[in-house]
């Protein structure tokens, strides 16, 4: 496949919204010890409220879905990771045609723009175990696929090898910002809550876009 359609996004969203729910023990158990146990909560909230959003609205357009995607992560998130999460949606929204479909080189880039729109506003860099460490290597990735003119399923697959790498990498790193870094060493050996959301999103595009 070359080309994803807005109906096509919009399962993989759903999708997203669904494992990020599944999974809200598991981002709750480790925000616990390093951080302040609320990840998995507010993750919860916010795609819980998007699979709510999305299935009651249409849309015709890939940045129009996206854009709200992110709009209602924001809204109904709260707190440092709904402007994260929904700045990863939003940030490279002028990268998406305002068309029914988006090819690989496209989606590459909405998602680098996402992600440094996140490094500006959270003053975060690689390396400081944040959900960057899990986004930059995914965005990596689906650049060098779409440079080889990959198929999406091929990009997809790897973007979510290569956020995982960044999740047990960012378990060797000690949090040197956001609420985490008052723990110091003692997040050394744990990944990074929001690395592991993030690699459950890929995850989740994935496994959507490999269905029938
Ligand atoms: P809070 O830190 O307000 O309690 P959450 O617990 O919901 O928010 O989210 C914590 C996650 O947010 C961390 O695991 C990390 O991945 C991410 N994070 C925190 N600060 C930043 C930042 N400045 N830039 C990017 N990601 C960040
Ligand atoms: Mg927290």
């Amino acid at each position: 496949m070359k080309k994803l359609n807005t109906r096509k996004l919009k399962k993989m969203m759903e999708n997203a919204a669904k494992l990020i729910v599944a999974n809200e023990p598991y981002l709750t158990e480790i925000d616990h010890v390093i951080g302040d146990g609320d990840h998995g909560l507010g993750m919860k909230r916010g795609f819980s409220a998007l699979y709510r959003m999305l299935e009651k609205q249409e849309f015709h357009e890939v940045d129009s879905l996206c854009k709200a995607v992110g709009m209602e992560l924001v809204k109904s998130m709260g707190g440092a990771s709904g402007v994260i999460f929904g700045t990863m949606f939003i940030g490279g929204i002028h990268e998406l045609p305002h068309e029914s479909c988006c090819n690989l080189i496209q989606l590459a880039r909405y998602f680098e723009e996402g992600e440094k729109a996140i490094e500006r506003r959270g003053k975060a860099k690689a390396g400081q175990k944040t959900m960057l460490d899990a986004l930059i290597p995914a965005v990596e990735s689906l650049n060098h696929s779409a440079a080889q003119d990959e198929e999406m399923e091929t990009a997809f697959l790897r973007a979510y090898y290569a956020a995982l790498d960044g999740v047990k990498a960012s378990k060797g790193m000690e949090s040197k910002i956001g609420r985490s870094k008052n723990f110091r060493e003692a997040t050394i050996g744990l990944p990074d809550p929001g690395a592991v959301s993030t690699s459950l999103l890929f995850k989740a595009f994935y496994e959507e876009i490999i269905k029938e």
